[in-house]
């Protein structure tokens, strides 16, 4: 087994034990992978442990790693900002968006989504923690944009994504996923033409996965526990 094989069986074990004591399923937490910024043969090693869901957030690193796994059934996910100037790419190279916070930008990438491929499903990134620099729609618009976002035939409106900032300890780490699961589940209430798959509240990542599915998180985004330390941007 090699290292990233290693540490992604940590990683699933940290997510049996977090569902448990949250007394939740364990298949009801998906684990995706994130990659940014390592290189195809780390996806490869991770793919021979198992893993077949891959997260990105460079567009063009993103196309060049894909162009080197084409072999391998893998599924990526697009969760970097995405400028409207770079909509074509994400429409056309990946399964999954999880930073919608613009009708603008659902717009353009339903517009731009290749007929030949399945809809592209999509997450409302909601800035839950209210950060000033922060992407994200405002809690109270994220209703309405998942609306907007669910009437365009190229997109599947898949849920809600979170990134809050980091907080010291658990219980203020739950404290504020459980916002964003409140958020989520007032609209899945709410309910509403296209939204019959709104089934997905991807939030966590290495430093607050517990925490995450404590709260309801449905998919969890892991780097640094899997692939180990990037260097700082
Ligand atoms: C980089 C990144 C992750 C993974 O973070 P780790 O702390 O390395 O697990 C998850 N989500 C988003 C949006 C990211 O940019």
């Amino acid at each position: 087994m090699t290292m990233i094989g290693d540490n992604l069986q940590t990683v699933r074990a940290r997510i049996a034990t977090a569902c448990q004591a949250a007394r939740r399923d364990a298949g009801a937490v998906t684990l995706l992978a994130v990659s940014k910024t390592f290189g195809p043969e780390a996806v490869r090693e991770a793919f021979a442990a198992g893993q077949t869901a891959f997260g990105e957030n460079y567009l063009q690193e993103a196309v060049d790693k894909m162009s080197a796994l084409r072999d391998l059934p893998l599924q990526w996910h697009c969760i970097g900002p995405i400028q409207s100037n770079k909509t074509r790419l994400v429409a056309e190279h990946f399964s999954w968006a999880h930073t919608i916070d613009r009708l603008r930008v659902a717009q353009r990438l339903n517009d731009q989504r290749p007929p030949d491929l399945a809809p592209l499903q999509v997450c409302v990134q909601v800035n839950i923690d209210a950060g000033p620099t922060k992407s994200g729609v405002a809690p109270q618009d994220a209703l309405w944009l998942v609306r907007e976002v669910a009437e365009l035939p190229r997109l599947q409106v898949r849920g809600l994504m979170t990134i809050p900032d980091s907080r010291p300890d658990f219980q203020r780490q739950v404290a504020v996923h459980a916002k964003a699961k409140d958020l989520f589940d007032a609209i899945a209430a709410a309910g509403g033409r296209g939204l019959d798959h709104f089934d997905t509240l991807s939030m966590g990542m290495t430093a607050d996965l517990e925490a995450a599915i404590q709260a309801g998180s449905t998919m969890v985004r892991i780097g640094t526990a899997i692939f180990g330390g990037r260097p700082k941007p």
